[in-house]
């Protein structure tokens, strides 16, 4: 471990939508801010292909090169963006203490933490091919690529019955594999759900392969976990909404957390429990998890980090 302290004021954690936000209002405010991109550089938007519901793009743009702008905004105001991850936090004292990659030790006056969240997938090999080619897991960015066409969606909780709904208004057909013979998702939602006459629920049935013709997804095999009858659906689409694992382990020691794991922040505000600590995006967020909800989060944890400076020196 390094014995060389660098001191910050203002040190960013994640360099998706909402990490790099902060960091362009942090660094007009002249925060200087530091901001360490985590193992995957630019977040969950760099597995993504088109986006195209990001305001100021009017012809869509590809994630990761959207991503980049986003990095070369905040580098233009100063923002040092370094790649690395935080291994482990310290917040029992201030100046807070962030320790970069189990090497180097930082301290900072404010910590804005926007590491993310990760979608979970079931684990197939071909959901990995077909990633991005017909595989998703969400809706509300992809389901407009599949518009008139046949998909299918994996699960049963609320977001999942959510984003059927609203495939069920884009497709042709929205199969919705359930894998008990029940849903988890709330009575108002699966009622939403069993009243859409486009969905077909399947249930007690997992899907055991993506099909396709090596570019794009053709179809679906799925077993019923009852009977082991196998069967095949033609989708051009399949989607994945098992839920989401925010990535918060390094702050469970100090940060209020939801069961899920979700860090809590004050109602209209990015602060978290502790003084000087700062949350915004989809690690404080399982509602909205859009890009442009955590470029706002981004831009409120930097002004709050602001002024919180300034009430500081006052
Ligand atoms: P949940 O954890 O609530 O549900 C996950 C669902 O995925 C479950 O039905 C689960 O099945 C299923 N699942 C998990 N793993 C697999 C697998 N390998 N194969 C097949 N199915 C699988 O996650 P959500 O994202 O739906 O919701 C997270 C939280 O956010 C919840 O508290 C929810 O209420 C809330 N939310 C609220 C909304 C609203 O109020 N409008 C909208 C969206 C989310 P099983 O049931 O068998 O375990």
């Amino acid at each position: 471990m390094s014995t060389e302290i660098e001191h910050v004021e203002c040190l960013i954690i994640g360099s998706g939508p909402a990490g790099y936000t902060a960091a362009i209002y942090a660094a007009r405010a002249d925060l200087k801010p530091i901001l360490y991109t985590g193992m995957e550089m630019g977040g969950q938007l760099t597995q993504t292909t088109d986006v195209d519901n990001f305001p100021g793009y009017p012809n869509g743009i590809m994630g990761p090169e959207m991503m980049e702008d986003f990095k070369n905004q905040a580098e233009r105001f100063g923002t040092q963006v370094r790649f690395g991850y935080v291994s482990s936090v310290d917040f029992s004292a201030k100046p807070h203490k962030v320790v970069v990659d189990e090497m180097k030790t930082l301290t900072a006056d404010t910590v804005i933490i926007a590491t993310g969240a990760k979608a979970k997938w079931l684990g197939l090999p071909s959901e990995q091919q077909y990633n991005g080619f017909g595989v998703s897991a969400c809706a509300v960015c992809d389901g407009f690529f599949f518009k008139g066409q046949k998909v299918a969606i994996v699960g049963a909780g609320d977001t999942a019955a959510e984003e059927a709904t609203y495939l069920a208004k884009l497709c042709e057909k929205v199969y919705m594999l359930v894998r008990r013979d029940e849903f988890r998702a709330s009575k108002a939602m699966v009622h939403r759900v069993l009243n859409t006459p486009n969905i077909e629920v399947i249930y007690n049935t997992e899907a055991q392969e993506i099909l396709g013709n090596g570019k794009n997804v053709k179809g679906v095999r799925v077993i019923n976990n009852q009977t082991q009858q196998e069967s095949e659906l033609e989708v051009d689409g399949f989607f994945v909404a098992i839920g989401h694992k925010p990535n918060t382990e390094i702050f469970k020691d100090w940060l209020d957390m939801d069961e899920t794991g979700y860090l809590i922040t004050q109602p209209g505000s990015t602060k978290t429990n502790i003084e000087g600590v700062f949350a915004c995006g989809d690690v404080q967020d399982s509602y909205y998890r859009q890009a442009i909800t955590a470029a706002g989060s981004g831009c409120m944890a930097a002004l709050d980090a602001e002024r919180y400076l300034a009430a500081l020196n006052d």
